[in-house]
């Protein structure tokens, strides 16, 4: 019924007419082509199902966030340090020093409390005076006493009172010679810093007495 060089497919069929597959290009009947689903026909070893993946239904990310606030301004928490040695002018520095501080030695009460040096002074007798008998009261005192950790009496630089930091202390002149000495007062901070002051007194005491009774010898 077919004629030469026609293809398998030149037959005629009621209702049905010739196709070429979009993919292959082969010719078939068009009841034997489906359609695919990017819209052209294909015949069955062309077809292709659409790939799984395609029919996810994805969320697409947020990309654009629900509310923002402005940068915060950087607030530096301020840190104290200091050097756990002796006594440093100016160590205690404003708004650094913490109130309550627990104080477990030393160093930490050094750095613990505002430090001011106590400044030691005498207050009697004055500088120059001449003094004499068995009781010179030397009266002493000093600034920051709660700064203070001992403090003493000299003369000539021998020590007669080591316990005192406010208050007076009695001092027999009697003990040298007549003249000019040196008292000083001297505080040692809790830093073992010495800090001293000092007066010239003029000692002027009656020359010693061996005896009261005197004799008459008559010859
Ligand atoms: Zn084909």
């Amino acid at each position: 019924m077919g004629s030469a060089g026609n293809g398998p497919f030149d037959y005629y069929a009621d209702g049905d007419w010739n196709a070429i597959c979009s993919m292959c290009g082969h010719k078939f009947k068009a009841s034997m082509l489906r359609k695919h689903w990017q819209g052209l026909w294909r015949c069955e070893k062309c077809w292709e199902p659409r790939q799984p993946q395609d029919f996810v239904r994805a969320v697409p990310d947020i990309v654009t966030p629900p509310w923002t606030q402005p940068d915060q301004t950087g607030t530096l928490i301020q840190t104290c340090s200091f050097p756990q040695t002796l006594a440093v002018a100016g160590l205690g520095v404003a708004g650094c020093m913490v109130a309550g501080r627990t104080v477990s030695n030393l160093a930490d009460y050094i750095s613990a409390i505002p430090f001011s040096i106590p400044l030691p002074s005498i207050s009697a007798p004055l500088d120059g005076d001449t003094v004499s008998g068995v009781s010179v009261f030397v009266t002493v005192t000093s600034t920051n006493l709660g700064n203070v950790d001992y403090g003493y009496i000299q003369v000539d630089g021998v020590t007669v009172d080591s316990s005192i930091t406010n208050g007076t202390f009695s001092w027999d002149s009697t003990g040298v010679s007549n003249g000019v000495h040196t008292i000083s007062f001297t505080v040692v901070d809790l830093h073992f810093v010495p800090h001293s002051t000092s007066i010239s007194v003029t000692v002027s005491n009656a020359p010693s007495v061996v005896s009261t009774n005197f004799y008459s010898i008559t010859v």
